[in-house]
């Protein structure tokens, strides 16, 4: 590499001073620039970018409540949203709330949280799962919808604003068309990839379609739509949580985890914890006074 490419930390927060944090940050490269308005502090700052800088946001914003990115000072405006959707756009895991009405919760979360955790074999821990809610009658994914599912803060303004400039959003879940159909319509997502619960015309039969969606859909998702938009992974936002979520994250021009388990975190460097989605907006450079659907 001869020519490093200039980057920029951006900082956000609700209550903590972002200004102040962005010209106390090791190895900024210019003056910051406040971006605050209307309930948010937001800065930026050229930055080196180093291990140092990492290690010493992970230190210093939690105080703070500041959520980061260091990314790329070009093409920051990405074209392609492309997101998880349970703990991500959902506040739930519907596996997690589907088996509570099975009576299974406890049983099912505890495989969700260890697989999320990149513990267990994404696809084997899906069957199981599956698998105990056989029997369960299909009005329980109605009922769980309808109760339980919930989108998460700035869902559908982050949706909202990058459609307005011409990005396409994708919703790419390891969970079910049944509940990905219905959010992604909830927060105005263009298109949804999920598995298939399969079902007897009253009852889940306690089987899923194959293949199934895991790990290395998601990634494919990505560069499947990149391509169809003459675009490249470069002009994509990964957005995710879990386990599964880390290839395409790895792989977008800007990869997001979001209040994630700590495997994705450590391998992101943009980072949601403290405020909300629309924190990837302003990751992008986009103005408070930009937002659609506030
Ligand atoms: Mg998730």
């Amino acid at each position: 590499m001869t020519h490093a490419t200039p980057l920029v930390l951006t900082l956000v927060s609700r209550s903590g001073d972002a200004a102040a944090i962005a010209a106390a940050a090791p190895g900024t490269t210019g003056d910051v620039a406040d971006r605050s308005g209307a309930g948010w502090r937001i800065a930026e700052v050229g930055v080196a970018g180093g291990a140092d800088l990492v290690a010493w946001l992970n230190a210093e914003t939690p105080a703070y409540g500041a959520d980061w990115a260091i990314t790329p000072a070009t093409n920051r405006r990405k074209r392609l949203l492309i997101s998880d959707m349970d703990s991500t756009i959902i506040g739930q895991e519907c596996l997690d709330e589907l088996a509570d009405f099975a009576g299974l919760k406890a049983e099912v979360s505890a495989i969700t949280e260890r697989a999320m955790r990149g513990e267990l074999d994404f696809a084997g821990a899906l069957v199981q799962r599956v698998a105990m809610l056989k029997g369960l009658n299909l009005s329980a994914l109605e009922a769980c919808h309808a109760e339980r599912v919930r989108l998460n803060p700035g869902a559908r303004e982050l949706v909202a604003t990058m459609k307005a400039h011409r990005a396409r959003a994708v919703l790419v879940s390891g969970g079910f068309g049944y509940f990905t159909s219905r959010v992604a319509a909830m927060a105005r997502f263009d298109a949804d990839r999920a598995n298939t619960l399969m079902d007897d015309g009253a009852a889940l039969t306690g089987a899923v379609a194959l293949p199934i969606l895991g790990r290395e859909a998601k990634l494919t998702a990505l560069l499947e739509e990149t391509s169809a938009l003459g675009l490249t992974a470069d002009d994509a936002l990964a957005l995710g949580d879990g386990a599964n979520d880390l290839d395409m994250i790895r792989a977008a021009g800007l990869g997001i985890a979001y209040k994630a388990k700590p495997i994705v975190a450590a391998e992101t460097r943009a980072r949601i914890v403290h405020t909300d989605l629309r924190a990837a907006l302003f990751f992008q450079g986009y103005a408070v006074s930009e937002i659609v659907g506030d």
